[in-house]
């Protein structure tokens, strides 16, 4: 086993035995609901790996689905009826939705204390404002992984490269949280060369195949990969896993890093949601 790799399906196998048990002493079933719109093949997968890992823990699991030429306003009745309902622990709407639908405002009709995905306003307003809040399952995962391999964050020079809600934006106060100093590029970032080679730490999460080499990062550093493509024969990070694994300290594989720890994430915020209620 290669000591360098930071193995999100160890981190996960963890975790899980650790949910499974707290899970089962709960005085009543935890039901995780998807919403799924369309027939967008990569949503289909997405949702039979959340079941799957439902299944494993003794989450309850339903999946609703809808044609895509659904409305607004059905989404939103259904939604709400959910939030109503005491049987249901959480709410995902699987992304993306078809273009004619307002994503932001369907989103937003989730209670933030079913909200699992943690897209509601409220729940990133309380994660910036370091209030207890429903964190995104990605960039919660980067942090568990980060924490696994026993790396240190505090004053560690930590770039994120990818500003997206769902990782890069939610990454920032995580971070600093821990005391890291962190900069965030992003497409128009110039010359992102100067910021990858001072980081101790580089995320990456942008979905372009060998966006960093070697020669941008510097010795010893740890690497992050978030990013997933799907080329014709397999999946791939952002950074070309073999090439880098001389240079650095640590790194995570894609697939088998990030990925895994997504879904195991969407575990724990079910239980989140659950605290989240019993405590109102
Ligand atoms: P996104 O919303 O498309 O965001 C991509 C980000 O990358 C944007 O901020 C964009 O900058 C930036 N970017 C694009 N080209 C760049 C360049 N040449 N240099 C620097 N930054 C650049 O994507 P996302 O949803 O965050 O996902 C990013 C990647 O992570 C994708 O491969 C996705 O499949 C993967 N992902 C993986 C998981 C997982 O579980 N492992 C979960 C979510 C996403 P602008 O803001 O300027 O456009």
């Amino acid at each position: 086993m290669n000591e360098k790799i930071i193995s999100g399906k160890e981190c996960s196998k963890q975790i899980k035995e650790s949910l499974k048990n707290k899970i089962k002493d709960l005085d009543k079933r935890l039901k995780l609901v998807v919403i799924r719109v369309g027939n967008d093949e990569a949503s289909k997968i997405y949702v039979n790996s959340k079941r799957k890992a439902c299944n494993e823990v003794g989450i309850d699991f339903l999946e609703i689905t809808f044609r895509d030429d659904v409305s607004e306003e059905v989404l939103i009745d259904k939604i709400n009826e959910l939030n109503n309902n005491d049987e249901v622990t959480s709410i995902l709407v699987q992304l993306p939705l078809p273009n004619h639908l307002n994503s932001h405002k369907i989103l937003n009709t989730i209670d933030y204390k079913k909200d699992v995905d943690g897209h509601t306003t409220i729940n990133i307003g309380k994660l910036n404002n370091n209030e207890e809040a429903i964190i995104p399952c990605t960039a919660a995962g980067v942090i568990e992984l980060l924490k696994f391999s026993n790396t240190t964050l505090e004053s560690k020079n930590i770039v994120i490269i990818g500003r997206s809600n769902l990782v890069g934006k939610p990454l920032i106060p995580l971070l600093l949280k821990e005391n890291a100093t962190v900069s965030i590029c992003h497409s128009k970032t110039a010359n992102l060369s100067e910021y990858t080679k001072k980081a101790d730490i580089i995320i990456c999460a942008v979905g372009k195949v060998n966006l960093i080499n070697k020669d941008m990062v510097k010795e010893n550093a740890i690497i992050i990969d978030v990013g997933i493509n799907r080329l014709d024969d397999c999946i791939c990070g952002d950074v070309d896993f073999n090439d880098f694994n001389n240079k650095v300290s640590k790194i995570t594989p894609v697939p088998g890093g990030v990925g895994v720890m997504t879904v195991t994430n969407l575990l724990i915020n079910i239980l989140k949601c659950y605290e989240f209620q019993k405590n109102e």
